[in-house]
Protein backbone atom coordinates (compact mmCIF):
# COMPACT_ATOMS: atom_id res chain seq x y z
CA UNK A 1 0.00 0.00 0.00
CA UNK A 2 1.29 3.54 -1.10
CA UNK A 3 1.61 6.12 2.19
CA UNK A 4 -0.45 9.06 1.50
CA UNK A 5 1.06 11.95 3.44
CA UNK A 6 -2.29 13.67 3.14
CA UNK A 7 -4.33 11.19 4.76
CA UNK A 8 -3.80 10.82 9.14
CA UNK A 9 -2.55 7.29 9.38
CA UNK A 10 -5.09 6.94 11.90
CA UNK A 11 -7.83 7.88 9.65
CA UNK A 12 -10.90 5.38 9.72
CA UNK A 13 -12.25 3.48 7.21
CA UNK A 14 -15.06 5.59 5.90
CA UNK A 15 -12.07 8.64 5.56
CA UNK A 16 -9.70 6.24 4.12
CA UNK A 17 -12.34 4.93 1.50
CA UNK A 18 -12.54 8.36 -0.02
CA UNK A 19 -9.18 9.76 0.32
CA UNK A 20 -6.90 7.05 -0.42
CA UNK A 21 -6.24 6.36 -3.84
CA UNK A 22 -6.41 9.91 -5.30
CA UNK A 23 -3.32 9.96 -6.91
CA UNK A 24 -2.35 11.32 -10.60
CA UNK A 25 -4.65 14.73 -10.05
CA UNK A 26 -1.92 17.65 -9.45
CA UNK A 27 -1.39 18.76 -12.93
CA UNK A 28 -5.01 20.14 -13.28
CA UNK A 29 -6.35 20.19 -9.58
CA UNK A 30 -9.27 18.03 -10.61
CA UNK A 31 -11.11 16.84 -7.33
CA UNK A 32 -11.44 13.23 -8.76
CA UNK A 33 -8.85 11.51 -10.71
CA UNK A 34 -9.87 11.23 -14.35
CA UNK A 35 -10.13 7.82 -16.64
CA UNK A 36 -6.80 7.12 -18.75
CA UNK A 37 -8.92 5.78 -21.50
CA UNK A 38 -5.39 5.14 -23.39
CA UNK A 39 -3.63 1.60 -24.22
CA UNK A 40 -0.10 2.51 -24.08
CA UNK A 41 1.97 5.06 -22.78
CA UNK A 42 4.98 7.06 -23.97
CA UNK A 43 8.14 5.62 -23.02
CA UNK A 44 10.30 7.28 -20.17
CA UNK A 45 7.13 8.55 -18.02
CA UNK A 46 7.81 9.29 -14.68
CA UNK A 47 4.65 6.87 -13.56
CA UNK A 48 7.10 3.99 -15.18
CA UNK A 49 3.72 2.74 -17.24
CA UNK A 50 4.17 1.08 -20.23
CA UNK A 51 1.11 -0.54 -21.91
CA UNK A 52 -2.27 -0.97 -19.99
CA UNK A 53 -2.35 -4.26 -19.56
CA UNK A 54 0.29 -4.25 -17.22
CA UNK A 55 -0.61 -1.44 -15.48
CA UNK A 56 -3.09 1.97 -15.13
CA UNK A 57 -3.20 5.23 -13.18
CA UNK A 58 -6.48 4.07 -12.57
CA UNK A 59 -5.81 0.14 -11.43
CA UNK A 60 -3.36 2.02 -9.12
CA UNK A 61 -5.53 4.29 -7.32
CA UNK A 62 -8.12 1.42 -6.52
CA UNK A 63 -5.39 -1.28 -5.90
CA UNK A 64 -4.59 1.64 -3.07
CA UNK A 65 -7.90 2.38 -1.97
CA UNK A 66 -8.56 -1.40 -1.37
CA UNK A 67 -4.76 -2.37 0.15
CA UNK A 68 -6.32 0.64 2.59
CA UNK A 69 -9.39 -1.01 3.60
CA UNK A 70 -8.73 -4.66 3.48
CA UNK A 71 -5.54 -3.56 6.42
CA UNK A 72 -3.64 -5.03 3.44
CA UNK A 73 0.40 -4.31 2.08
CA UNK A 74 -0.41 -5.23 -1.62
CA UNK A 75 -3.18 -5.63 -3.44
CA UNK A 76 -3.89 -6.19 -7.72
CA UNK A 77 -6.97 -5.63 -9.28
CA UNK A 78 -8.67 -8.23 -12.13
CA UNK A 79 -11.13 -7.41 -14.81
CA UNK A 80 -13.58 -9.65 -12.48
CA UNK A 81 -14.02 -12.09 -9.45
CA UNK A 82 -13.26 -14.78 -11.72
CA UNK A 83 -9.96 -13.30 -13.25
CA UNK A 84 -9.27 -12.76 -9.59
CA UNK A 85 -9.48 -16.31 -9.03
CA UNK A 86 -7.79 -17.05 -12.19
CA UNK A 87 -5.22 -15.76 -10.86
CA UNK A 88 -4.95 -17.38 -7.61
CA UNK A 89 -5.39 -20.73 -9.23
CA UNK A 90 -2.55 -20.00 -12.04
CA UNK A 91 0.14 -19.44 -8.62
CA UNK A 92 -0.24 -23.59 -8.33
CA UNK A 93 1.40 -26.00 -9.89
CA UNK A 94 0.82 -29.60 -11.36
CA UNK A 95 0.51 -31.97 -8.56
CA UNK A 96 -0.92 -29.21 -5.75
CA UNK A 97 -4.45 -29.94 -3.75
CA UNK A 98 -6.79 -27.63 -2.84
CA UNK A 99 -8.82 -28.44 0.03
CA UNK A 100 -11.87 -26.23 -0.51
CA UNK A 101 -15.24 -25.33 1.87
CA UNK A 102 -17.74 -27.59 -0.16
CA UNK A 103 -20.50 -24.56 -0.11
CA UNK A 104 -18.55 -22.43 -2.25
CA UNK A 105 -19.48 -19.83 -5.40
CA UNK A 106 -20.64 -21.91 -8.36
CA UNK A 107 -18.20 -20.58 -10.70
CA UNK A 108 -15.35 -21.29 -8.14
CA UNK A 109 -16.23 -25.02 -8.42
CA UNK A 110 -16.63 -25.12 -12.09
CA UNK A 111 -13.09 -23.54 -12.80
CA UNK A 112 -11.52 -26.15 -10.15
CA UNK A 113 -13.44 -28.98 -11.88
CA UNK A 114 -13.37 -27.77 -15.34
CA UNK A 115 -10.39 -26.20 -15.89
CA UNK A 116 -7.67 -26.95 -12.68
CA UNK A 117 -8.50 -30.60 -13.00
CA UNK A 118 -6.95 -30.70 -16.32
CA UNK A 119 -3.71 -29.18 -15.62
CA UNK A 120 -3.53 -31.83 -12.68
CA UNK A 121 -4.25 -29.88 -9.20
CA UNK A 122 -6.33 -32.18 -6.85
CA UNK A 123 -9.25 -30.47 -5.39
CA UNK A 124 -11.18 -31.83 -2.07
CA UNK A 125 -14.21 -30.54 -1.07
CA UNK A 126 -14.76 -30.43 2.84
CA UNK A 127 -17.80 -29.01 4.83
CA UNK A 128 -15.17 -26.47 7.04
CA UNK A 129 -18.00 -25.02 9.05
CA UNK A 130 -17.77 -28.36 11.51
CA UNK A 131 -14.31 -28.14 13.08
CA UNK A 132 -13.96 -31.97 13.26
CA UNK A 133 -13.41 -31.66 9.28
CA UNK A 134 -10.07 -29.75 10.38
CA UNK A 135 -8.02 -32.79 10.55
CA UNK A 136 -8.46 -33.20 6.73
CA UNK A 137 -6.55 -30.52 6.30
CA UNK A 138 -3.61 -31.60 8.79
CA UNK A 139 -3.44 -35.28 6.65
CA UNK A 140 -3.69 -33.48 3.23
CA UNK A 141 -0.95 -30.70 3.94
CA UNK A 142 -2.18 -28.71 0.85
CA UNK A 143 -1.02 -26.24 -1.16
CA UNK A 144 -3.94 -23.87 -1.35
CA UNK A 145 -7.33 -23.93 1.38
CA UNK A 146 -10.08 -22.39 -0.02
CA UNK A 147 -12.53 -20.56 2.43
CA UNK A 148 -15.95 -18.47 1.41
CA UNK A 149 -17.27 -16.55 4.71
CA UNK A 150 -20.69 -16.18 4.59
CA UNK A 151 -20.81 -19.00 2.20
CA UNK A 152 -23.27 -18.96 -1.02
CA UNK A 153 -25.51 -19.29 -1.07
CA UNK A 154 -26.15 -20.81 2.39
CA UNK A 155 -24.51 -18.71 4.84
CA UNK A 156 -22.44 -20.61 6.81
CA UNK A 157 -19.44 -18.95 8.54
CA UNK A 158 -16.55 -20.52 8.70
CA UNK A 159 -13.89 -19.49 11.92
CA UNK A 160 -11.25 -18.37 9.60
CA UNK A 161 -8.55 -18.20 12.22
CA UNK A 162 -9.04 -21.35 13.38
CA UNK A 163 -8.92 -22.81 10.22
CA UNK A 164 -5.66 -20.70 9.61
CA UNK A 165 -3.55 -22.00 12.58
CA UNK A 166 -4.26 -25.76 11.19
CA UNK A 167 -3.62 -24.42 7.66
CA UNK A 168 -0.60 -22.71 8.40
CA UNK A 169 0.87 -25.54 10.29
CA UNK A 170 1.57 -27.76 7.36
CA UNK A 171 2.31 -24.86 5.66
CA UNK A 172 -1.06 -24.37 3.10
CA UNK A 173 -1.71 -21.01 2.25
CA UNK A 174 -4.83 -19.47 3.47
CA UNK A 175 -7.31 -18.34 0.67
CA UNK A 176 -10.72 -15.98 2.08
CA UNK A 177 -13.29 -15.04 -0.67
CA UNK A 178 -14.77 -11.87 1.30
CA UNK A 179 -17.21 -10.84 -1.31
CA UNK A 180 -19.84 -11.45 0.75
CA UNK A 181 -19.18 -10.04 4.18
CA UNK A 182 -17.60 -6.58 2.20
CA UNK A 183 -14.38 -5.04 3.31
CA UNK A 184 -16.39 -2.75 5.89
CA UNK A 185 -17.39 -5.48 7.63
CA UNK A 186 -14.67 -8.70 7.34
CA UNK A 187 -11.25 -8.41 7.43
CA UNK A 188 -9.70 -11.42 6.06
CA UNK A 189 -6.12 -10.86 6.86
CA UNK A 190 -6.39 -9.19 10.27
CA UNK A 191 -8.04 -12.80 11.03
CA UNK A 192 -5.11 -14.92 9.97
CA UNK A 193 -6.08 -15.26 5.89
CA UNK A 194 -2.90 -14.68 3.54
CA UNK A 195 -4.81 -14.01 0.87
CA UNK A 196 -8.35 -12.14 0.50
CA UNK A 197 -10.02 -11.81 -2.57
CA UNK A 198 -13.00 -9.22 -3.72
CA UNK A 199 -15.38 -9.69 -6.48
CA UNK A 200 -15.60 -5.53 -6.62
CA UNK A 201 -18.63 -6.86 -8.86
CA UNK A 202 -20.64 -6.88 -5.52
CA UNK A 203 -20.24 -4.92 -2.43
CA UNK A 204 -17.08 -2.92 -3.44
CA UNK A 205 -18.96 -1.01 -6.08
CA UNK A 206 -22.24 -1.51 -5.22
CA UNK A 207 -24.09 -0.16 -8.19
CA UNK A 208 -24.26 -3.06 -10.56
CA UNK A 209 -22.80 -1.19 -13.67
CA UNK A 210 -18.96 -2.68 -13.73
CA UNK A 211 -17.12 -5.67 -13.00
CA UNK A 212 -14.35 -6.14 -10.97
CA UNK A 213 -12.18 -8.38 -8.65
CA UNK A 214 -9.06 -7.70 -6.20
CA UNK A 215 -6.80 -9.65 -4.29
CA UNK A 216 -5.31 -8.63 -1.08
CA UNK A 217 -2.28 -9.44 1.06
CA UNK A 218 0.71 -8.92 2.83
CA UNK A 219 2.80 -11.42 1.13
CA UNK A 220 5.42 -10.18 -1.38
CA UNK A 221 5.77 -13.45 -2.82
CA UNK A 222 1.56 -13.74 -3.73
CA UNK A 223 1.84 -10.07 -4.63
CA UNK A 224 4.32 -10.86 -7.71
CA UNK A 225 2.45 -13.51 -8.47
CA UNK A 226 -0.74 -11.64 -9.19
CA UNK A 227 0.77 -8.64 -10.82
CA UNK A 228 2.22 -11.07 -13.15
CA UNK A 229 -0.88 -13.12 -13.59
CA UNK A 230 -2.59 -9.21 -14.36
CA UNK A 231 -0.23 -8.64 -17.40
CA UNK A 232 0.63 -12.43 -18.18
CA UNK A 233 -2.93 -14.30 -18.48
CA UNK A 234 -4.72 -10.93 -19.44
CA UNK A 235 -6.97 -10.82 -16.33
CA UNK A 236 -6.34 -7.09 -16.14
CA UNK A 237 -9.72 -4.51 -15.66
CA UNK A 238 -11.01 -1.88 -18.07
CA UNK A 239 -9.96 1.86 -16.87
CA UNK A 240 -13.18 2.72 -17.00
CA UNK A 241 -14.23 -0.15 -14.76
CA UNK A 242 -11.94 0.45 -12.46
CA UNK A 243 -13.15 4.18 -12.21
CA UNK A 244 -16.37 3.87 -11.49
CA UNK A 245 -15.41 1.04 -9.07
CA UNK A 246 -13.41 3.83 -7.22
CA UNK A 247 -16.09 5.73 -7.05
CA UNK A 248 -18.57 3.58 -5.64
CA UNK A 249 -16.14 2.11 -3.02
CA UNK A 250 -15.77 5.94 -1.36
CA UNK A 251 -19.34 4.87 -0.07
CA UNK A 252 -19.12 1.36 0.77
CA UNK A 253 -19.33 2.08 4.82
CA UNK A 254 -23.02 3.63 3.80
CA UNK A 255 -24.00 1.19 1.88
CA UNK A 256 -23.25 -1.48 4.11
CA UNK A 257 -24.58 -0.33 6.97
CA UNK A 258 -28.12 0.14 5.00
CA UNK A 259 -27.95 -3.59 3.81
CA UNK A 260 -27.28 -4.90 7.25
CA UNK A 261 -30.18 -3.31 8.65
CA UNK A 262 -32.50 -3.46 6.30
CA UNK A 263 -31.44 -7.52 6.13
CA UNK A 264 -31.24 -7.97 9.73
CA UNK A 265 -34.96 -6.23 10.26
CA UNK A 266 -36.22 -8.44 7.34
CA UNK A 267 -34.93 -11.49 8.61
CA UNK A 268 -36.14 -11.33 11.89
CA UNK A 269 -40.00 -10.73 10.79
CA UNK A 270 -39.65 -13.38 8.20
CA UNK A 271 -38.79 -15.62 10.95
CA UNK A 272 -41.59 -14.96 13.22
CA UNK A 273 -44.05 -15.74 10.73
CA UNK A 274 -45.81 -19.17 10.38
CA UNK A 275 -45.56 -20.13 6.94
CA UNK A 276 -41.43 -19.82 6.60
CA UNK A 277 -39.86 -22.80 7.77
CA UNK A 278 -36.68 -21.62 7.94
CA UNK A 279 -34.57 -18.05 7.81
CA UNK A 280 -30.66 -17.94 7.87
CA UNK A 281 -28.80 -14.32 8.44
CA UNK A 282 -25.62 -14.34 9.82
CA UNK A 283 -26.94 -11.73 12.83
CA UNK A 284 -30.11 -13.45 13.69
CA UNK A 285 -29.74 -14.44 17.00
CA UNK A 286 -31.46 -17.70 16.66
CA UNK A 287 -28.19 -18.41 13.98
CA UNK A 288 -26.10 -21.16 15.49
CA UNK A 289 -23.38 -19.40 14.44
CA UNK A 290 -23.93 -16.01 15.67
CA UNK A 291 -21.65 -16.04 18.21
CA UNK A 292 -18.80 -16.82 15.58
CA UNK A 293 -20.14 -14.27 12.80
CA UNK A 294 -20.36 -11.87 15.59
CA UNK A 295 -16.63 -12.52 16.32
CA UNK A 296 -15.39 -12.13 12.50
CA UNK A 297 -18.22 -9.47 11.50
CA UNK A 298 -19.04 -6.18 12.34
CA UNK A 299 -22.64 -6.84 11.29
CA UNK A 300 -24.43 -9.45 9.03
CA UNK A 301 -24.03 -7.82 5.27
CA UNK A 302 -27.26 -8.00 2.66
CA UNK A 303 -27.54 -11.55 2.11
CA UNK A 304 -30.96 -13.67 3.68
CA UNK A 305 -32.16 -16.93 2.79
CA UNK A 306 -35.41 -17.76 3.30
CA UNK A 307 -37.16 -21.45 2.94
CA UNK A 308 -41.22 -21.10 2.75
CA UNK A 309 -41.03 -24.86 2.68
CA UNK A 310 -42.36 -24.69 -1.35
CA UNK A 311 -41.48 -26.98 -4.40
CA UNK A 312 -39.48 -25.48 -7.36
CA UNK A 313 -42.68 -24.04 -9.22
CA UNK A 314 -43.76 -22.42 -6.26
CA UNK A 315 -40.49 -20.84 -5.43
CA UNK A 316 -39.98 -19.66 -8.62
CA UNK A 317 -43.64 -18.30 -8.58
CA UNK A 318 -42.99 -16.19 -5.44
CA UNK A 319 -39.92 -14.72 -7.40
CA UNK A 320 -42.11 -13.80 -10.09
CA UNK A 321 -44.50 -11.56 -7.77
CA UNK A 322 -42.29 -9.50 -6.24
CA UNK A 323 -42.22 -6.27 -7.82
CA UNK A 324 -39.21 -4.47 -6.10
CA UNK A 325 -37.05 -7.47 -6.21
CA UNK A 326 -35.84 -8.09 -9.82
CA UNK A 327 -35.04 -11.17 -10.37
CA UNK A 328 -31.24 -12.16 -11.35
CA UNK A 329 -28.12 -13.48 -10.49
CA UNK A 330 -25.59 -11.66 -8.89
CA UNK A 331 -25.63 -9.21 -5.42
CA UNK A 332 -24.61 -6.42 -3.28
CA UNK A 333 -25.90 -3.37 -5.86
CA UNK A 334 -28.09 -1.15 -4.04
CA UNK A 335 -31.28 -2.61 -5.50
CA UNK A 336 -32.68 -5.78 -4.13
CA UNK A 337 -32.55 -8.64 -6.12
CA UNK A 338 -34.10 -12.01 -5.52
CA UNK A 339 -32.20 -15.47 -6.94
CA UNK A 340 -33.36 -19.08 -7.17
CA UNK A 341 -29.89 -20.98 -6.42
CA UNK A 342 -31.52 -24.09 -7.35
CA UNK A 343 -31.70 -23.51 -10.61
CA UNK A 344 -29.57 -20.24 -11.19
CA UNK A 345 -26.31 -19.30 -9.47
CA UNK A 346 -25.77 -23.31 -8.59
CA UNK A 347 -27.34 -25.05 -11.45
CA UNK A 348 -23.43 -25.70 -12.87
CA UNK A 349 -22.88 -27.84 -9.74
CA UNK A 350 -24.58 -31.60 -10.48
CA UNK A 351 -28.05 -32.20 -8.40
CA UNK A 352 -26.76 -34.71 -6.09
CA UNK A 353 -23.76 -32.39 -4.92
CA UNK A 354 -25.80 -29.56 -4.94
CA UNK A 355 -28.60 -31.30 -2.42
CA UNK A 356 -26.19 -33.16 -0.27
CA UNK A 357 -24.65 -29.41 0.50
CA UNK A 358 -27.99 -27.95 1.17
CA UNK A 359 -28.44 -26.09 -1.85
CA UNK A 360 -32.64 -27.41 -2.03
CA UNK A 361 -35.39 -26.72 -4.52
CA UNK A 362 -37.10 -24.55 -1.93
CA UNK A 363 -34.36 -22.30 -0.98
CA UNK A 364 -34.92 -18.33 -2.13
CA UNK A 365 -31.81 -15.93 -1.85
CA UNK A 366 -32.01 -12.49 -1.04
CA UNK A 367 -30.05 -9.65 -1.63
CA UNK A 368 -31.21 -6.64 0.02
CA UNK A 369 -30.81 -3.48 -0.72
CA UNK A 370 -30.78 -0.25 0.48
CA UNK A 371 -34.75 0.88 -0.25
CA UNK A 372 -36.92 1.54 2.43
CA UNK A 373 -37.67 -1.33 4.42
CA UNK A 374 -40.76 -1.13 4.91
CA UNK A 375 -41.46 -0.87 0.81
CA UNK A 376 -39.18 -3.84 0.87
CA UNK A 377 -41.22 -5.27 3.66
CA UNK A 378 -44.58 -4.54 2.36
CA UNK A 379 -43.75 -6.38 -1.30
CA UNK A 380 -42.55 -9.96 0.48
CA UNK A 381 -45.76 -9.96 2.00
CA UNK A 382 -47.66 -9.18 -0.78
CA UNK A 383 -45.78 -11.89 -3.00
CA UNK A 384 -46.30 -14.63 0.04
CA UNK A 385 -50.32 -14.22 0.25
CA UNK A 386 -51.16 -15.03 -3.25
C1 LIG B 1 -19.75 -13.04 -7.90
C2 LIG B 1 -18.81 -13.81 -7.08
C3 LIG B 1 -17.57 -14.21 -7.59
C4 LIG B 1 -17.17 -13.97 -9.04
O1 LIG B 1 -17.12 -12.63 -9.35
P1 LIG B 1 -17.40 -12.04 -10.84
O2 LIG B 1 -17.09 -10.61 -10.64
O3 LIG B 1 -18.84 -12.32 -11.15
O4 LIG B 1 -16.50 -12.74 -11.78
C5 LIG B 1 -16.71 -14.89 -6.74
N1 LIG B 1 -17.05 -15.18 -5.48
C6 LIG B 1 -18.25 -14.83 -4.95
C7 LIG B 1 -18.56 -15.19 -3.54
C8 LIG B 1 -19.16 -14.13 -5.73
O5 LIG B 1 -20.34 -13.79 -5.21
Amino acid sequence: MKEDPTVPSDARFETRAIHIGQDYRSETGAVIPPIYMTSTYETGNPGGFDYTRSGSPNYRNLQNTLASLENAQHCTVFASGVSAITAIAFGLKAGDTIVSEQNIYGCTYRLFERVLRKFNVEIEYVDLANPANYARIAEIKPALVWLESPTNPLLKILDISAIADVAHSVGATVVMDNTFASSLLQRPLDLGADLSLLSTTKYTNGHSDALGGAVCSNSAEWQEKMIFAQKALGLQPSPFDSWLTSRGVKTEALRMERHSANALELATRLEARADVKSVRYPFLPSNPQYELAKKQMSAGSGMLLADFGHTQEQALAFIRRLRLFTQAESLGGIESLVCHPATMTHASIPKDIREAAGVTDGLVRFSVGIEHVEDLWADIEQALKA
